[in-house]
């Protein structure tokens, strides 16, 4: 992708109506300088959404959620910087200069541009062909007996493969693209003997999409039981990685961000049963297992999934994957046990089925308790090898859970299933449960870090709100601001307040014109921290403060520290400093503006 020359993205953000881009999204009122409304990322009755006309920002002191306009609309219409640069520019006849690029890359773009064109009209023939032809008409009886209504299905896209060997081969070459093309995208293989053929034939297609509705491939259902593989997919190919679709998600997005939540079902006909039902923040994972890919794209639109996959064996494991692949996101995973024999899309199709299967989503089990009761409900409570291995294994579950009241429960519960002292159940847990040093500092696990979801107010450690309304100060008082981020060292602050100061000190001026599009964690501090300024009353005395609360917190950490390393006498030396320190502060006067 030729680079938009950074001119280019400033003069569309200039150019560029952020009240009126926002406003698509939420009703906006305005409040002096400023807008609020309900925030168009979460679900709220009280508004915490702003909207800042001069900096040009947003934030959300509910979600935490916030940037500039560009970021508004990667967020909201699911688009990478440059998609979103286009649009903008597009909307408000910013014309885009774009910085000398390789002639491969861009022969790469024009190559993927096709492709893209190649899928689409690929869809429409399918589509077509299932409407229009004789021959699909067993195909069409068959989706009406499920239940599935031709406008959900046109809505979806839902085509059929004839049966012939070449009939897309053909009519895609018609249309003018290459055999390569076509088997460039999966549409037709190469014969044993050579020469080409049609790689979905009598099937019906459910086209895959991404997230803003392009074709990435197929899902080909076998009309017949002798036909091979029930389900047949596009093959891996540049544009179609199984492991990271969620099927329906272009027409899911919009309810998920509703409901706060998403709902995981396996197959294309449950997602498409469960929208013609009005449960449309329903996707599917195509197959049992979700994946680390499929929980990051989840975990970048919602914190709440809730997994209604089979309750057979295969299904019950899926669900135990899915612990271990969300591990360590800020997410919440629920269990919505499917009754034995029978799934999503054939419950729709019962009188009250969408009810009931609205009441399992929204009982749904947390994904741990899951987990024990699966445990507990295969261990024979009559062995003692047995008790002891599923006391283990129960263990082990339970100490990632935080101390909580469900915790205490189901603790009870394994106790008293498999005759244990509760005090010995919760004994092996704790010893189970890793040591966790400094356990604020506790950053997402290594490996694919997915988008980075903003924590709610709530979920502040004091150290990040003493630092937010300290960093926020700084730019609301820059003289006083550029004393104290002197002052600041790394010690003081957390590892995204580490970088905030240091965007601070390097953009002095105007923190919240440039923001940085390649870090959104960052991006969406700086725009909270920036908007902030102009709400929350700044003083020196104010910062001072903060400071002093910052500074506190430092040395409680090299207390503990030194308390490990055994230095008694630096631990001492460090206790006599904390105790001056807390002295000073609780002289100094209690400042407005102060967490
Ligand atoms: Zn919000």
């Amino acid at each position: 992708m030729a680079l938009i020359s950074p001119e280019s993205v400033e003069r569309v953000k200039q150019a560029a109506d952020i009240v009126e881009v926002i406003s698509a999204h939420t009703d906006l009122r305005r409040q002096g300088a400023r807008y609020t409304g309900l925030c168009p990322f979460h679900d709220e009755r009280t508004p915490s959404f702003s909207v800042e006309p001069q900096e040009k920002l947003y934030h959300c002191f509910g979600c935490g959620v916030g940037g500039d306009v560009i970021k508004f609309v990667e967020e909201k219409d699911g688009l990478n910087f440059a998609e979103a640069v286009e649009l903008l520019a597009d909307r408000y006849g910013v014309e885009l200069e774009r910085e000398q690029e390789d002639p491969r890359a861009e022969a790469r773009r024009q190559r993927r541009r096709r492709l893209e064109q190649l899928l689409d009209r690929a869809a429409a023939f399918y589509a077509n062909y299932l409407w229009e032809s004789k021959e699909a008409g067993k195909a069409r009886d068959y989706l009406a007996e499920r239940g599935l209504r031709e406008e959900v299905l046109r809505d979806f896209g839902v085509g059929y493969a004839p049966s012939a060997w070449d009939k897309l081969l053909v009519a895609g070459q018609r249309a003018g693209f290459s055999v390569e093309e076509l088997r460039g995208v999966g549409l037709v293989q190469r014969g044993r003997q050579g020469g080409e053929y049609d790689r979905f034939r009598e099937r019906i297609m459910f086209p895959i999409r991404d997230r803003r509705g392009r074709v990435l491939g197929f899902g080909g259902r076998a009309m017949r039981p002798d036909q091979g593989a029930k389900y047949v997919n596009t093959a891996e190919t540049d544009f179609f990685h199984k492991s990271q679709i969620l099927y329906g998600v272009d027409r899911a997005k919009g309810a998920i961000a509703k409901a706060g939540r998403a709902v995981v079902v396996e197959g294309y006909t449950d997602v498409i049963a469960l929208h013609q039902a009005g449960i449309e923040e329903a996707v599917g994972v195509m197959g049992t297992a979700i994946t680390g890919e499929q929980v990051a794209a989840l975990s970048g639109m919602v914190e709440e999934v809730v997994l209604a996959l089979d309750a057979d064996s295969a299904g019950q494991e899926a669900m135990l994957r899915a612990q271990n692949v969300a591990a360590g996101r800020r997410m919440r995973l629920r269990v919505a046990a499917m009754p034995a024999g029978e799934d999503p899309a054939e419950m729709m199709v019962e009188a009250e089925g969408a009810e009931r299967f609205g009441g399992l989503v929204d009982g749904a089990e947390e994904l741990t308790a899951f987990q024990v009761g699966l445990i507990l409900s295969r261990t024979d409570a009559g062995s003692p090898v047995e008790r002891d291995r599923a006391l283990a294994e129960v263990a082990a579950v339970l100490a990632g859970m935080e101390e909580s009241a469900s915790r205490d429960d189901l603790i009870r519960r394994v106790a008293e299933r498999l005759d244990f002292d509760p005090a010995m159940v919760m004994g092996r847990v704790v010893a189970a449960t890793p040591a966790t040093g400094g356990r604020e500092e506790a950053a997402p696990s290594s490996g694919d870090p997915g988008p980075v979801r903003p924590r709610r107010a709530a979920e502040l450690t004091s150290r990040e709100r003493w630092e937010r309304s300290l960093l926020a100060m700084c730019i609301a008082l820059p003289n006083d601001g550029r004393e104290y981020l002197g002052r600041l060292t790394d010690a003081h602050l957390s590892p995204t307040g580490v970088r905030a100061a240091a965007w601070l000190r390097e953009h002095p001026e105007d923190p919240g014109s440039d923001l940085p599009h390649d870090d959104g964690e960052l991006a969406g501090l700086i725009s909270e921290l920036v908007i902030m300024s102009g709400e929350e009353p700044s003083s020196r005395e104010g910062m001072e403060h903060n400071f002093l609360r910052l500074e506190e917190l430092r040395l409680e950490r090299e207390i503990a520290a030194a308390g490990e390393r055994g230095d008694y006498e630096r631990r001492a030396a460090l206790s006599r400093e904390r105790a001056a320190l807390v002295q000073r502060i609780a002289h100094a006067e209690r400042p407005a503006g102060s967490v």
